[in-house]
């Protein structure tokens, strides 16, 4: 096969071309600022009400209650660091989880070590799964905020969010989720799920790069973030990037409309990448619930390898995948998110990365398996584990 093949998209991806097509007209023509007041600003400010509303509609939610930001990044410091602020004279206590993000991870971590707070990161079971009973639990009298992510970008695994938001709900504290690979792939409602603040980004659902946004249910209290202009209802200020914001309601209102058949198609293919992977590889483990999974994901760890190795010998083929989070690759710690959920650092090590697109095919996949069914005999050929373990066997 002599093309690309990007099992990558829980890292981003590709910009559809109707998406660039609804873009280009804001650079170009309609160019006005949006707070400007003669009539070429009027079509920039139009194109980003519009957008709030579709993506408002979306969620079961107010266009006032969306919040354009410059990245999934910025609206989960924002909710947290900003509800922090707003509510800090009633409590310091937050809760999270051990396998969030480093979006969430590390501004928790942050506000620990500048501003005296309490983060509680809650254990989560060999699947991933948090406990409910475990988080109300750890729930004080100064407990403020609970984050949880909707979905994990790195196993997949999907949280029993509506339960986490009765609870929050129940105990009259702020519910914040990450739902940066949950848009747009799962059918989510605000109110259904009890959800209070909600972040997402654009470039997981082939939208633009440096665009996100933050649900702030009506009536909660948030500190503002960036200061300067009046922008996002006072809240969030700097010029709009309207055709960022303009890209963000296409790419999310085509991820809606195709929902339900690409992630069949998507459910579809991913359970014959895991069935083959799992039947004809020996030493693999599937990490992540094998049903409350994100339908594009897959996560194994192949014992004796090296995930580094595998990666680089599968960019030899052509095949772009990833061994951790995009995020922290580049470190070579094993991933916090596989540590969480029990796996000894040899194994975590070893792990891989396939996540499913709307352009992959089942041609593709099986290519895939081909190649790392070699590849992985290859490099457990050269490894000294894997010989002891073979010698011990045999014994
Ligand atoms: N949260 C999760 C779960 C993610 O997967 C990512 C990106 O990988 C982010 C937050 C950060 O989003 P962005 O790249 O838009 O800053």
């Amino acid at each position: 096969m002599n093309k690309i093949i990007y099992l990558d998209n829980a890292a981003t991806t590709r910009v559809a071309p109707e998406v660039v097509e609804a873009m280009v007209p804001y650079f170009s023509e309609n160019y006005g600022n949006p707070s400007s007041i003669y009539e070429l600003a009027g079509a920039s400010k139009e194109a980003v009400s519009r957008s709030r509303e579709t993506i408002a509609g979306i969620l079961g939610a107010e266009a006032k209650e969306i919040y354009f930001t410059g990245c999934g990044t910025e609206a989960d410091n924002w909710a947290i660091v900003g509800a922090f602020e707003a509510y800090k004279d009633k409590g310091n206590h937050i809760i999270t989880t051990k396998i969030e993000h480093h979006a969430v991870l590390n501004t928790c971590e942050y506000l620990e070590k500048m501003r005296k707070a309490n983060v509680t990161y809650l254990d989560v079971d060999e699947n991933g799964l948090v406990r409910p009973e475990e988080l109300e639990k750890a729930i004080t009298p100064k407990t403020i905020l609970i984050s949880v992510m909707y979905a994990n970008n790195e196993i997949g695994t999907i949280q029993p969010i509506k339960e986490i938001g009765q609870i929050a709900r129940k105990h009259g504290i702020l519910f914040h989720t990450d739902a940066v690979q949950a848009f747009g792939q799962l059918p989510i409602q605000v109110d259904d799920d009890y959800i209070d603040m909600l972040s997402s980004s654009a470039h997981k659902i082939n939208g633009p790069k440096g665009m996100g946004f933050l649900y702030i249910r009506k009536g909660v209290k948030i500190r503002s973030f960036i200061h300067g202009g009046a922008q996002e209802r006072k809240r969030r200020a700097g010029t709009e990037n309207v055709p960022g914001i303009v890209g963000y309601a296409c790419a999310a209102k085509r991820a809606v409309d195709s929902m339900e058949e690409r992630t069949k198609r998507e459910r579809n293919l991913r359970n014959h990448l895991i069935n083959r992977i799992m039947k004809e590889i020996p030493y693999v483990r599937l990490n992540g619930d094998p049903e409350k999974r994100l339908p594009n994901n897959v996560n194994v760890s192949l014992q004796f390898i090296e995930g580094e190795s595998l990666l680089i010998m599968l960019d030899m083929e052509g095949i772009c995948v990833s061994s951790g989070s995009a995020c922290t690759s580049g470190s070579l710690d094993p991933s916090h998110v596989l540590l969480a959920i029990g796996l000894p650092h040899e194994i975590a090590h070893g792990s891989l990365r396939m996540t499913l697109g709307e352009d992959t095919t089942k041609e593709e996949l099986d290519y895939v398996v081909e190649k790392l069914k070699g590849i992985v005999e290859h490099l457990r050929a050269m490894s000294p584990l894997y010989e002891d373990f073979v010698k011990n066997r045999k014994k």
